[in-house]
């Protein structure tokens, strides 16, 4: 087993921060993620400055980093089991701190299954990853702040980006826009971004009401008021805001809402010696996942002064973070066909789910959440239509090796 003072849980910026500035402070240091470098969702395959100096900050010899490293058990005596491309390891913590980001709630539609539909921060993930898009077509479509970073990365590298179909009101979004005002960097973000997208069709108050194609999708429909559009389009982007990553606080036992796990002022959750800062304790954005990871350091190094610093800062960046959240909710959508697939992994349908009483008894009677994702999609989709609350999380929590799983087992042979 290996032992450290702090264990951080994602390499995203939140949690590249807290690495560096718990070891400038003296902490051993763990840095797990499943990705095979460190970045996150926003820094994923990006190169400037920035990036590369957090990345550089990582390399000391008190932080070691596990990269391609999946949690899969929360044990007792402040123990995780991880697994790594090769192996499994026990890791044991002083201070465990969640930085766990969060992930794109997508909702069904009809034809949402087709591929060249993606999610807004998945079609950008692709790109980045290498994926040809100029030239192509692309309709972006959904709610939520990720619209604009993504239209305008993606029409920078070439697409046609076709139109902008935003749920929200135009009222609510010009409220959200007045209060950005006052934050003279956000509104240059703000105004950067629509430079980049003059042209750009943007449609307010509308969403999709399906997706077209054969074998892959060729066009959406879209209501836009009273009235309906049919645009024709190589990809659809579709997503409705963030959703956090909840599972490792869950099986910790930690409080949680739907959108955040709950801390105190200081970052601390309902569990000791667990912190939790990013995106996991609600979407606030990346200046905001920065400013908790120096904050967690401070507070778990006790260093006062930097403390109160940080703390205010992340106060402001949290009002911020809380006008995001009264703008962006998620939609009240059409009602969906009974063919509509709401289960991707294992094709279950809106039919076979809309009458099943809760979560429990659609993952045992049409394995509703039960394929490869293990319910990442559809958990929060079926949250959001039908109001069935999570089921309780237990190990493992991603897929795992046979031998992890037995090594689980002569650990604690009550966990699986
Ligand atoms: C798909 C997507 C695209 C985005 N694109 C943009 C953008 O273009 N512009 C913008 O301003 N903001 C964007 N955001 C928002 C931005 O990513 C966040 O504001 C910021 O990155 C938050 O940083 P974080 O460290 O809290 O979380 P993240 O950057 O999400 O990092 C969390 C890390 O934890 C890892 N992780 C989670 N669970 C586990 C586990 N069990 N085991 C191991 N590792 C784990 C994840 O793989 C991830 O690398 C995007 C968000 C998403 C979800």
């Amino acid at each position: 087993m290996h032992s450290y003072d702090v264990i951080i849980i994602g390499a995203g910026p939140a949690g590249m921060h807290a690495a560096q500035a718990l070891a400038s402070r003296g902490q051993q240091v763990a840095l797990i993620d499943d990705n095979p470098a460190a970045g996150g969702q926003i820094w994923r395959g990006v190169n400037n400055h920035a990036t590369q100096s957090a990345r550089a900050a990582l390399h000391s010899p008190l932080i070691t980093t596990y990269y391609q490293t999946r949690v899969i058990a929360t044990l007792a005596a402040q123990q995780l089991l991880v697994e790594t491309p090769n192996d499994a390891h026990l890791l044991h913590y002083r201070h465990l701190v969640i930085a766990s980001g969060a992930r794109e709630l997508l909702l069904p539609v009809a034809g949402w299954t087709l591929p060249g539909v993606t999610g807004i921060g998945g079609l950008q993930a692709l790109v980045k990853a290498g994926m040809p898009i100029t030239g192509k077509r692309v309709v972006i479509a959904g709610t939520g702040p990720l619209i604009w970073p993504v239209a305008a990365f993606l029409r920078t590298h070439g697409a046609h980006i076709v139109a902008i179909a935003e749920q929200q009101s135009l009222p609510r979004l010009v409220r959200f826009g007045l209060h950005l005002a006052r934050y003279p960097g956000k509104l240059w973000q703000a105004m950067s971004y629509a430079t980049q997208l003059i042209g750009v069709p943007f449609w307010h108050d509308s969403h999709v009401i399906a997706i077209s194609g054969t074998t892959h999708s060729t066009g959406v429909r879209i209501q836009r008021g009273e009235h309906q559009f049919q645009l024709a389009c190589d990809y659809v982007a579709l997503g409705h805001h963030l959703v956090p990553n909840l599972d490792i606080a869950q099986s910790l036992g930690c409080a949680t809402t739907p959108t955040a796990i709950t801390t105190t002022d200081l970052l601390a959750t309902t569990i000791p010696h667990v912190y939790a800062i990013g995106e996991a304790r609600g979407i606030g954005g990346l200046d905001c996942a920065i400013a908790e990871g120096h904050l967690v350091a401070a507070v778990i190094c006790q260093d006062a002064s930097a403390s109160a610093q940080w703390h205010q800062r992340v106060q402001t960046e949290r009002r911020i973070a809380t006008a995001i959240a009264a703008t962006f909710t998620p939609p009240h959508l059409p009602p969906l066909a009974a063919d509509t697939i709401v289960c991707r992994c294992e094709d279950v349908s809106h039919g076979q789910l809309q009458h099943a009483p809760d979560w429990r008894t659609a993952k045992l009677q049409q394995r509703c959440g039960m394929g490869p994702c293990q319910g990442r999609i559809c958990g929060a989709a079926t949250q959001h239509l039908y109001g069935w609350g999570p089921d309780a999380v237990r190990p493992p929590l991603r897929p795992a090796r046979v031998a992890t799983l037995a090594l689980l087992h002569a650990i604690s042979p009550t966990a699986e």
